[in-house]
């Protein structure tokens, strides 16, 4: 039949016209990428993180760079987080060694660049920043009350050991007064009378 053919293929094209979308229009727009899916920048709940080092310790490629300060009642915090892109191998093992889950992927697959530069990802945001300086401030008060505690419980104890002593003292005074008293003499027995009035001596 004449026209077969054309009528097939236009039979395909509306198919697909009027079918499931299955192509978008990137970069405009973007697919939400799935969840085990293993790429873009590394992220951090800065809350979370307890600057163990593990996760830099744990990369083979040395692609996170990371710096630490230490608060006033010593818990670590981080002040740098560089992920180097370029070097990164997506082999997860920084964010399965984290022990408290802080790290994880950003999904952002669109992170090409024309420099290297570009490629180290300073993973901390300015919020992180205004949290480790409210962190570090808590810290000095924390310090604070730390050692007044500290000093108040040495002061009890000490308190407590003189008291234990001056009891001590007190009964070792009153000891030797105890030995040197005489001992009091012995109550004499009455003699047991028997029926007719006489004494009876005691066995
Ligand atoms: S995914 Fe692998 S290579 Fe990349 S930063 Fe983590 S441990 Fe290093
Ligand atoms: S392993 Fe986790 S908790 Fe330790 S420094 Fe890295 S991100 Fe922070």
């Amino acid at each position: 039949m004449i026209g077969e053919g054309l009528l097939t293929g236009m039979k395909v094209t509306l198919g697909h016209w009027f079918g499931k979308k299955v192509t978008f229009c990137y970069p405009e727009e973007k697919i939400t990428m799935t969840e085990r899916f293993r790429g873009g920048h590394l992220a951090m709940d800065y809350k979370k993180c307890i600057g163990c080092q593990l996760c830099a310790m744990a990369c083979p490629n040395k692609a996170i760079t990371l710096k630490s300060v230490q608060d006033a009642v010593k818990r670590r915090h981080i002040t740098s987080y560089i992920h180097d892109v370029g070097r990164c191998l997506y082999c997860n093992l920084c964010v399965e060694a984290c022990a408290t889950k802080a790290l994880y992927w950003d999904k952002e697959y669109a992170c090409s660049s024309w420099n290297r530069e570009d490629m180290y990802h300073q993973v901390l945001t300015d919020d992180d920043m205004k949290f480790l300086d409210t962190a570090m401030e808590q810290s000095k008060v924390l310090a604070v009350e730390k050692a007044k505690k500290a000093a108040e419980l040495i002061a009890k104890k000490k308190a407590e050991e003189a008291e234990k002593a001056k009891a001590q003292a007190q009964n070792e005074a009153q000891k030797p007064a105890a030995a040197s008293e005489k001992p009091a003499d012995k109550p004499k027995e009455k003699p047991i009378e028997n029926h007719d009035g006489e004494a009876k001596p005691v066995d």
